[in-house]
């Protein structure tokens, strides 16, 4: 350990005294392939800053909520929904995920995907699509063939 106000990463994409953690709750949401960890979390600031990683074409859950996301790809390569628009993503890649915005990030079939995501402390609760939901964005063929559920 290198002390309180160092971290190293250790192989991996691992840190001193970090816990890899499952993203959420197994049955909660659908997701696939995930593990969290939390990085960064200080009295007094608002924001804490976390790691994910989802393995090869393992994908997060298409959710939206009132609070935004900083992401900023830190290894791999896959592609996200934000909002109505798909785009592929690489290493060092910043995504801004606005509020009440439609998002789900997919690792390429051959690599994980790696990402920090800073996001509020106090957050709403993130919400899944409704059926009607859904048949909105499935109206866009490339958003249907892209979306996980
Ligand atoms: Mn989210």
């Amino acid at each position: 350990m290198s002390g309180p106000n160092l971290r190293r990463m250790l192989a991996g994409f691992e840190w001193e005294q970090v816990e890899r953690l499952a993203y959420k709750p197994e049955g909660s949401a659908p997701f696939r392939d995930i593990t969290r960890q939390t990085l960064f979390r200080r009295e007094g600031l608002d924001c804490e800053l976390r790691y994910f990683e989802i393995a090869p074409g393992g994908h997060s859950t298409l959710e939206r909520h009132e609070h935004e996301h900083a992401v900023m790809i830190l290894r791999g390569a896959g592609a996200c929904l934000v909002g109505r628009a798909i785009h592929p993503i690489g290493a060092h890649d910043l995504v801004a995920i606005p509020a009440l915005s439609w998002h789900q990030f997919r690792a390429a079939p051959e690599e994980p995907l790696g990402f920090l995501c800073m996001v509020n402390v106090v957050r709403d609760r993130p919400r899944l699509p409704d059926e009607d939901e859904l048949a909105a964005l499935r109206q866009d063929p490339e958003i249907a063939a892209f979306i996980r559920v």
